[in-house]
């Protein structure tokens, strides 16, 4: 979609198996900070079992959704978690640079999921370089935020018709509903906010369905902490995209961001469960309609055919 500060492509991929013309689309994005490698891990297995899954329900919203999947949102912060620094959270741009308590290789980054220009730098955001949660020295100065709000911007100018974003983060166990910066009577901000937490609500009871595993859902002034200048909400907001969460997947601190790897396929097939559950709901409250393709009205047409022939034979 664009390149990070370091110049290294942000990857993904675009699953469409063209059942109609104009299938409705969902983005999944992965890894904003670079330390929460259960987001890569997991939304790379998502992408596996849209393209292999036999489960019925997979498959049916793997191929009639558009999916615009991205594993790895923030490549460079990603990296030096590999190579430097395990805890590293932001991207890795060099231009705030300055001397810091904490060590000054921490001003050398801004946390994108504060850059993006809705609300910024209102609240639970820093205008100090070496915070973790540095919002950048303006809205949109980083070129791994602009990236993602021009892809997004680019495919709803085309069709409007994206239906789902999720942005994939860990640890705590949340599904976070937009907006960020408000809470209490402030939640009815969002148009949708009572069916985005209804449907987040059914989600999370499906996820604890398979192991058990707990998740709290609201805004995240009200299970986490206020925030602004996040890409989800931009994304609520700004691209009017209908049900869009921010998901902190496991755990609740044991691990932390050190999630052990035989968690991966359990948080993989868990977050699935949040997802089909998510789809049945959404479908049921008619925020998208699939329409017949060609093959569907094959089959139901020569089926009425059919009835209709045996009526007047019967007859
Ligand atoms: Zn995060």
């Amino acid at each position: 979609m664009g390149r990070s500060v370091e110049n290294r492509e942000i990857k993904g991929i675009i699953i469409d198996y063209k059942k109609t013309t104009y299938p409705p689309r969902g983005m999944l994005e992965g890894t904003c900070h670079a330390r929460e490698w259960i987001s890569a891990a997991t939304v790379t297995w998502i992408i596996k079992e849209f393209l292999t899954s036999t489960d019925p329900e997979v498959r049916f919203l793997a191929e009639n959704f558009e999916w615009h999947i991205f594993p790895v949102v923030n490549p460079d912060g990603y990296s030096y978690s590999f190579t430097d620094n395990r805890m590293w959270r932001k991207n890795r741009s060099t231009a705030n640079f300055t001397s810091c308590s904490t060590g000054d290789d921490n001003s050398n980054g801004v946390d994108l999921n504060r850059n993006f220009d809705f609300v910024w730098m209102s609240t639970g955001a820093s205008n100090d370089p070496c915070s973790n949660t540095f919002a950048g020295p303006q809205p949109f100065s980083e070129p791994e935020s602009q990236a993602i709000a021009q892809y997004v911007s680019h495919l709803q100018k085309d069709r409007h018709n994206l239906i789902y974003y999720i942005a994939f983060h860990s640890y705590s166990q949340l599904v976070v509903v937009p907006y960020s910066h408000v809470s209490g009577p402030g939640v009815l901000t969002a148009s949708n906010y009572g069916d985005m937490y209804e449907i987040g609500v059914r989600g999370a009871d499906k996820l604890r369905e398979r192991f058990g595993t707990n998740y709290r859902v609201g805004v995240s002034a009200d299970v986490m902490y206020e925030m602004s200048g996040t890409s989800f909400d931009w994304v609520k907001h700004e691209a009017e995209v209908p049900v869009t969460y921010l998901i902190e997947m496991r755990d609740t601190g044991v691990y932390g961001f050190l999630l052990p790897a035989d968690q991966i396929i359990p948080n993989s097939r868990e977050i699935m469960e949040f997802i089909l559950e998510m789809d049945r709901v959404t479908r049921r409250m008619e925020y998208y309609h699939i329409p017949f393709s060609s093959a569907t009205y094959f089959v139901s047409n020569t089926i009425f055919i059919t009835a209709i022939v045996l009526f007047v034979m019967i007859v």
